[in-house]
């Protein structure tokens, strides 16, 4: 998340938490129940108003339903979670007071299957449903709400992005929070134990959390050796890693097939995100030279950035690859919708949609 939005958000709670009422003496006491809902629900409002959220609605809506896939298979069905997504290039979540979960775009972008992007969700719901969180500010002396709420978006900052809460937090009244930025390793090892059996019983590759770990040594070693933002607020320990290849091995390997929805959310990341000649220059020899994880999804995003670009032809060209080469896909059709209106085609445009109405009915 921008520095400056990030300091923004922490400034206008700041202001908020002043207009709060004065609801006594909570030091002795846990947090109820309404209070976490009160404190997540003034999270999101000004999580909303920043403009590092992606708000691309086929992006949101596929972490909105993978999320409620994990939650109905997780220890608390009926828990009540948001999700939103930062557009923050650094592989991290974070699960907050109130059942609040902010994803980085960077995840995305770093997973190389959905089961390990699932794995790490999965992972910040077993956090909520634990009441980590909770605990820790329970555990905290506070002598009134305003403290607790401030502590509360104190640790949204730190989770986000641990490097620039550390500057922002100097002097502010979350100093304490520095000291709360990691999870206990005990709340580690419950987080991994009850996300692996979250994973499993939705359905996905329970192995996607070990290959995460890969994945996340592999981003440690080309970012000359500053830790990804998810090692630094989810301690990891040799022990950690042992402890979790144990627990696959109650797992049985089951085949599965994969969501090609997921590669396409992360083309569409990669031709929104970042410097658009230099993903285009990427993806053309990506294709060129077959190197990629998924051909489909690196096609998608040459798509895209072809008819933001307006190079139809280029577009018309990959779109047409997808379609004589994978299955129909909501995704698929709303980027060949797209195609039709840039190019004037309105009356095909509208048929194609009307007709996907029936097919993906919403
Ligand atoms: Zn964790």
């Amino acid at each position: 998340m921008k520095k400056t939005l990030l300091i923004l958000i922490f400034l206008s709670c700041i202001v908020m938490a002043n207009n709060l009422p004065e609801l006594g003496d909570y030091s002795s006491s846990k947090i109820s129940e309404n209070e976490e809902i009160f404190i997540g629900r003034q999270i999101l409002f000004q999580v909303n108003q920043s403009d590092s959220i992606i708000r691309d609605i086929e992006i949101s809506d596929y972490l909105d339903l993978l999320g409620k896939r994990l939650i109905n298979a997780s220890t608390d069905p009926a828990k009540k979670i948001e999700f939103f997504i930062v557009n923050d290039s650094s592989i991290n979540a974070f699960a907050m007071l109130g059942g609040v979960i902010g994803v980085h775009s960077g995840l995305f972008l770093a997973s190389n299957t959905e089961s390990e992007l699932a794995s790490v969700i999965s992972h910040e719901i077993a956090h909520i449903n634990q009441k980590h969180i909770s605990r820790f500010l329970a555990q905290q002396e506070r002598a009134s709400y305003q403290s607790t709420f401030l502590m509360a978006v104190a640790l949204l900052l730190a989770r986000s992005n641990p490097q620039l809460a550390s500057t922002t937090m100097a002097g502010a009244s979350a100093g304490s929070v520095q000291g709360a930025l990691d999870f206990t390793r005990e709340n580690e090892k419950e987080a991994d134990r009850v996300g692996i059996q979250t994973l499993n019983n939705a359905g996905f590759d329970v192995r996607g959390a070990r290959d995460f770990f890969t994945t996340l040594k592999k981003a440690n070693q080309f970012s000359g050796g500053a830790a990804p933002a998810f090692l630094q607020t989810h301690p990891i320990t040799s022990n950690r890693i042992s402890d979790i290849e144990d627990r696959l091995k109650d797992y049985p390997y089951k085949q599965r097939l994969g969501n090609q929805t997921f590669h396409y959310v992360k083309g569409k990341l990669k031709a929104l995100l970042g410097d658009k000649s230099n993903t285009k220059n990427i993806l053309e020899e990506n294709i060129k030279n077959k190197i990629y994880i998924n051909e489909a999804g690196e096609r998608f995003a040459l798509a895209y950035i072809y008819l933001m670009d307006n190079e139809f032809t280029k577009s018309q060209e990959q779109i047409q690859w997808l379609f004589d080469n994978e299955q129909s896909n909501p995704m698929l059709s709303q980027l060949y919708i797209n195609y039709l209106i840039k190019t004037n085609k309105v009356t095909e445009a509208k048929k194609l949609y009307i007709q996907n109405l029936n097919f993906f009915p919403i």
